[in-house]
């Protein structure tokens, strides 16, 4: 689960990282007032960032400074509503401006390879890592922090004296790299970004500082992991999810909407990639992966149906039920109550095996649903029907 740059900055904060103040505001007006706040704390312009789960927004026009109140408001005005990689901007942020010396990339990201946080510096702060990974591999500089040690202090300061940090920032670095590995272990992340991370000027009691400042926040959580974290959970943005994940996750149903024709419903994750597999051996491209999980009943599969017919490209829908805890009658009772209230006619095949896959049989035969004995005569069948009813391809 994303979640936006103001809450990924509070995650930040809790660890003591050294994040600017900031305020969100969903209107014009209410930026203004934000911006009047700060200006009056002593800023002498400040930032607007449009609030959105995507990167690349300073290049899109979603950063803007602006040097009064009135100011902001118009630039609110011109970010809030903004479309930005797909995504409409609601929320912005607003905060004093930073005057940046230079900006650099740090980030912790979780290594499936290693199986440990691994985290990674660059000098080329404010560019997307995966262009740098891309363009200039080597400008990237790794440490691995130890699972059960953590991040010791020696690595972090070999990534500052990778990307040349000068000493006199040293210690905060230290700090801030592991404040992120702090911050991707207290909340369970998968990614937690920090680009740029800047030294900035600030006036000090004696003339100007420099200091280091997270200037952006990007955290992504691990979803296995909510459950232990309730308080995270009100962190999705419900605005920016697509409404078929929101409308799964109601109904304990995994599903993950892909590009072909070929809707999927099947119990079990195993079988539901299996189902998939045979789909492309027959010549379909699947839907989706969707599985109804163990023990469903009929109001679920109702779901799953409507998650299915909701996406257009789906031309034939194939159920692949193997009864144990789940009940082959039951599926096929939400099979017919989905049927019998869908807005749209596409052709299905179904095949269920297992626990009361006779009575199953029963119900389905009754109803006129086309039925298959095997996966792979299911497969085909679902193939073929998608074929016509696109006219000839699948
Ligand atoms: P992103 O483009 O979505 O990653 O958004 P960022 O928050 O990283 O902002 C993009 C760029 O805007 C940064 O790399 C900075 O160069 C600039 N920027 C962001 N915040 C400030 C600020 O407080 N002051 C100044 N002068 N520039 C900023
Ligand atoms: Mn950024």
């Amino acid at each position: 689960m994303k979640i936006q740059e103001a809450d990924a900055r509070s995650l930040l904060a809790a660890q003591g990282l050294p994040v600017p103040p900031w305020a969100v505001a969903r209107t014009p007006a209410e930026a203004g007032e934000a911006a009047a706040r700060f200006l009056a704390d002593g800023a002498d312009r400040v930032v607007i960032k449009a609030q959105v789960l995507v990167g690349g927004r300073g290049k899109a026009g979603g950063v803007k400074l602006a040097g009064s109140s009135a100011e902001a408001q118009e630039r609110a005005g011109q970010i809030l509503g903004m479309d930005i990689k797909g995504m409409t901007v609601r929320k912005v942020l607003v905060g004093p401006a930073a005057v940046i010396v230079k900006e650099y990339y740090l980030g912790a990201i979780l290594d499936r390879a290693s199986r440990r946080i691994v985290l990674m510096a660059s000098e080329e702060g404010g560019v997307e890592i995966e262009q740098v990974a891309r363009v200039t591999p080597e400008a990237i500089h790794r440490v691995a922090a130890h699972p059960l040690l953590g991040l010791l202090d020696y690595q972090a300061r070999a990534l500052a004296f990778g990307v040349g940090l000068g000493r006199a920032h040293l210690r905060d670095f230290v700090r801030i790299a592991k404040g992120l590995v702090a911050t991707m272990q207290t909340n369970d992340a998968d990614l937690v970004e920090v680009n740029p991370l800047a030294i900035v000027r600030e006036p000090g009691p004696d003339g100007q500082v420099e200091r280091l400042a997270c200037l952006d926040a990007k955290i992504t959580l691990d979803d296995s992991a909510l459950p232990r974290h309730p308080e995270l959970e009100r962190l999705r943005d419900l605005d920016e999810e697509d409404p078929a994940d929101t409308e799964a996750r109601g109904h304990d149903i995994s599903y993950i909407h892909l590009d072909g024709s070929i809707g999927c419903m099947v119990n079990g994750a195993g079988l539901a990639m299996t189902t998939m597999d045979l789909v492309k051996r027959a010549g379909g491209e699947p839907a989706n992966f969707l599985d109804i999980g163990g023990g469903a009943k009929a109001d679920r599969v109702s779901a799953a149906m409507r998650l299915i017919l909701a996406d257009p490209k789906v031309k034939a829908i194939l159920v692949n039920i193997f009864g144990g805890i789940t009940r082959g009658d039951e599926v096929a009772r939400g099979l017919i109550d989905a049927r019998a209230r869908q807005e749209r006619e596409v052709p299905m095949v179904v095949r269920i095996v297992g626990t009361n896959a006779e009575e199953a049989a029963r119900l389905l035969e009754e109803a006129r649903f086309e039925t298959a004995a095997t996966l792979d005569e299911a497969a085909e069948k679902a193939v073929a029907a998608a074929c016509r009813a696109a006219g000839g391809v699948a």
